[in-house]
């Protein structure tokens, strides 16, 4: 029996085993799939390759370890980091983050020094960002990049779970501007002696998303299509699966900690990639792709160019476009039939694109249960969580509903929890 049984094989799982195994700890891990990488899943169909999850990641210190570690730095892919964003507004593209802004809208952002409130208790994401810079930056801005990057409503979000960074800016500078121009200068002097860095803002690998996972599974003791772990099977465990499937695995041991999993809410998601001639379009595809500001009334939340993005992502002459809808304001279209969602997925792109004809459809994937949301309350629901871990020693939970969904998050989390659970087992001896 391992010393550590960790409970799924998505990114969560599969760092945190990495790192025990670092430390010299015997892990296995259990997954109730036949692959590793959970949500991280890189497909090629018909020539296209398409990312079902995560399309980049942003290099931040523990995923740049990682990837070392992993042997995985060489083949690290940066996209152009002057590939413009883009918002669709009125009509057309406008490249983030000015051009969707009228003057009003931009002299209201430069007034953020000037702003002397302070959050209060449980301030929402959006309240937080009206305050400081404005009600255009925030509907047109930081709206889509939230409702479109993680599916969520930013009147919900939490400000202290999502964004505590910039509460901290605020309490300590009075100004989210003056603090990080300050940041910046020490930022700058720090990049300038750090030796390994990798060009970009985001980071993918040429072989797709899935690159990262599938090379820590290789090392890794992994139990394939084991879907009924639960505790107590080990000296000490590390759950690292979805809330809901989090629920089965403690309900029987540890009640009261299922109820509280039961309450993490998850938004829905279709991803749906599709694919045009080069030549339906006026100019070549470039940047990073477009988000969509809630007043368009689109179902479109965003699309990525991929193709344009990263080579080699669509065959000679197509490009592969990979669009986002759903999320905490229209659940309801997981219920949509596919030919309903290529219907408007096509009218839409055909639209922002201005393309001479609708994209075809590659294929889509629909997740139910896409992202967590980390809505006020988030941080006394994660205090009750570890109130109850406590309660339960050699249990450990690891995953994207507690500090952070994105993958940099996850492994981040991972490697901290694999740290606790080392000295959970020196302290038992
Ligand atoms: C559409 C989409 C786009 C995203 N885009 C980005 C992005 O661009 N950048 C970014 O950084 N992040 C992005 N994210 C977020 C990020 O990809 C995820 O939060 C992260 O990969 C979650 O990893 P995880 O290991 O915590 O969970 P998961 O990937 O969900 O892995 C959990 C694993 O547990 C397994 N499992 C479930 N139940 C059981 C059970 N009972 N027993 C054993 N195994 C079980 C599952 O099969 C799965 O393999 C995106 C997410 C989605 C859905």
């Amino acid at each position: 029996m391992p010393e550590v049984l960790i409970i799924g094989a998505g990114i969560s799982g599969l760092a945190c085993a990495w790192r025990l195994k670092k430390l010299g700890i015997d892990t296995e891990i259990v997954e109730a799939a036949t692959r590793a990488g959970g949500v991280i899943r890189t497909e090629n169909i018909n020539g296209y390759q398409i990312e079902w999850g995560p399309n980049s990641i942003q290099p931040a210190p523990a995923a740049l370890k990682l990837i070392d570690e992993a042997g995985l730095w060489d083949d690290l892919l940066p996209p152009d980091p002057h590939a413009p964003r883009y918002i669709y507004l009125k009509g057309r593209l406008r490249k983030f983050p000015f051009g969707p802004l009228s003057l009003g809208g931009i002299a209201r952002i430069l007034a953020e020094p000037f702003i002397r409130s302070k959050s209060p208790k449980d301030e929402s994401v959006r309240d937080f960002l009206v305050r400081r810079f404005g009600k255009q930056a925030h509907d047109r801005l930081a709206g889509p990049l939230f409702t479109g990057i993680y599916a969520a409503d930013t009147g919900q979000l939490s400000m202290a779970a999502v964004l505590p960074r910039m509460l901290e800016m605020e309490r300590d500078y009075g100004s989210l501007t003056a603090a990080m121009l300050r940041s910046f200068t020490r930022r700058r002097k720090r990049v300038e002696t750090t030796k390994r860095r990798p060009r970009g803002f985001t980071l993918s690998f040429p072989l797709g998303m899935e690159t990262l996972p599938a090379r820590l599974a290789e090392s890794l003791t992994i139990r394939y299509a084991v879907g009924d772990a639960r505790i107590g099977m080990a000296p000490s465990t590390i759950i690292t699966v979805p809330a809901y499937r989090a629920v089965d695995i403690v309900e029987k041991d540890c009640p009261d900690l299922a109820r509280l999993l039961q309450n993490v809410r998850y938004s829905p998601i279709i991803v749906a990639a599709s694919s045009l001639p080069e030549h339906s379009l006026k100019e070549p595809l470039s940047g990073f792709g477009f988000l969509v500001p809630r007043e368009e009334g689109l179902h479109v939340l965003g699309t990525i160019f991929s193709s344009a993005l990263f080579p080699g992502r669509a065959p000679d002459g197509r490009v592969l476009l990979t669009s986002f809808i759903g999320g905490s304001f229209e659940p309801h279209v997981l219920d949509w039939s596919d030919d309903q969602v290529w219907d408007v997925v096509g009218s839409e792109l055909q639209r922002v694109l201005d393309s001479e004809t609708k994209p075809d459809p590659v294929a889509l994937v629909r997740h139910e249960h896409a992202l967590p949301q980390y809505n006020i309350g988030h941080e006394r629901w994660v205090a009750s969580l570890n109130e109850q871990l406590q309660r339960r020693p050699g249990v450990f939970v690891t995953a994207n509903f507690l500090e952070g969904a994105s993958v940099p998050a996850c492994i981040e989390q991972a490697e901290r929890s694999a740290h606790r659970v080392a000295e959970f087992l020196r302290r038992k001896g």
